[in-house]
């Protein structure tokens, strides 16, 4: 939960906590040493480092986001340069396009995304992953996951399930059709804790003498 590891010099991630997968996120965070916060309100999100948008139900969150008063604070942290993962409705929510059927989005990934794009339940599962920076071996768990249909602008491509692209990076922001969080010491919850830890961390002000 909050604040789960004893370093308190360690960087703390802020997990969009309305609804959805946050609590796996936050265990696979605190294994790689990350102190975490659950994000409800935009006071919450004042001194996070990185971010974490789960994966859920994106429709639901959507409506979360407009209750809590949190679309435009989170716009503005989205928009900040500190490292961010979206995993699954995650991916959703940062979009350029969404379909069947449309949603607002963010419009941080130039991409377009079909919604439980590889069919629903019954078509979820572990599959394998085609990656020139993963190990050998990874896979990802796809649960009514997203699919990306169309790239329309930079966006590096960092892993495949069948030809599609179900990892991303553009900048700071890393994004995945799949579950990492289910996996403790997932090589891409790995990837990102290196995002964090390699962005300088930012100085304290020592404070005028008048
Ligand atoms: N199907 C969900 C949506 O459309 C995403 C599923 C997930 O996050 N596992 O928002």
């Amino acid at each position: 939960m909050a604040n789960n590891t004893q370093d308190r010099s360690a960087p703390i991630v802020g997990v969009l906590a309305l609804q959805g997968d946050f609590a796996h996120h936050e265990e696979a965070l605190a294994a790689c040493g990350l102190r975490t916060r659950q994000l409800r309100t935009a006071g919450q999100l004042g001194d996070v480092d990185a971010l974490v948008l789960p994966g859920g139900e994106s429709t639901t969150m959507l409506k979360l986001l407009e209750v809590e008063k949190l679309w435009d604070p989170l716009g503005e942290a989205l928009q900040s340069g500190i490292p961010i993962m979206a995993t699954c409705a995650g991916l959703i929510l940062l979009s350029q396009h969404v379909e069947s059927p449309s949603q607002k989005s963010y419009g941080v990934l130039p991409l377009t995304v079909v919604r439980n794009g590889y069919g629903r339940q019954y078509h979820s599962g572990t599959f394998d992953l085609a990656s020139d920076v993963l190990p050998k071996g990874t896979t990802g768990t796809f649960i009514r996951a997203p699919r990306i249909t169309a790239l329309h602008g930079e966006v590096e491509v960092l892993a495949r399930r069948s030809g599609d692209p179900v990892l991303v990076r553009r900048g700071q922001v890393l994004a995945a059709c799949f579950h990492p969080e289910l996996t403790i010491g997932h090589p891409v919850t790995a990837m990102f804790a290196q995002m964090i830890r390699a962005r300088p961390a930012a100085i304290d002000y020592v404070g005028a003498s008048q």
